[in-house]
């Protein structure tokens, strides 16, 4: 197993805090209780206890649009706090965003929704050039093409160009 870093051990950790407040705000509003496997179809892993899938549904969707809220509220905070919408998304560490990142985050979405960190993002698509249909995960990661697509090359070729003058320029 690959050591777990330190990005990825806050993720779960924030999980872990989410669910436990999903469970709780669940239980308050009478969900139904289960008990599942812990991994499912691995019973070696035991079991645990956790609401009804419809129940946990309306729990994580109540506990998301909270934090919605709260992360509004403490934007508005940061602004009457004197902070810049740059040191905003500074914070954010949304700094090293490139202008080509940003767009693909408008087509594909929060890089920090639920959705993202467990399935990650991607935009689908067809290329017209080879015709296979493409991954696109953002800047530089791409999967698929057919073996040899022009297109592809071409890209990575100005890919590489781009890595090599920002190395340079910084
Ligand atoms: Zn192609």
């Amino acid at each position: 197993m690959t050591e777990m870093t330190d990005a990825e051990r806050q993720v779960y950790r924030a999980r872990n805090t989410i669910h436990n407040a999903i469970m709780d705000l669940g239980r308050e509003r009478g969900a139904e209780m289960v008990t599942r496997e812990r991994i499912r179809g691995d019973a070696a892993f035991g079991t645990v206890r956790d609401l009804a899938p419809i129940d946990g549904l309306k729990a994580a969707r109540e506990i998301e649009f909270a934090a919605q809220h709260h992360f509004r509220d403490y934007l508005r905070r940061a602004r009457e706090a004197g902070h810049s919408w740059r040191a905003i998304g500074e914070g954010l560490d949304l700094a090293d965003l490139t202008v080509a990142e940003a767009a693909f985050d408008l087509a594909a979405g929060d890089r920090d929704s639920y959705c993202a960190l467990t399935y990650g993002r991607s935009v689908t698509w067809r290329c017209g050039e080879c015709n296979g249909l493409v991954i696109d995960h953002g800047p530089g990661d791409v999967e698929t093409h057919q073996p040899g697509c022009q297109r592809f090359a071409r890209e990575e070729a100005e890919r590489e160009r781009e890595w090599q003058q920002e190395w340079e320029g910084s």
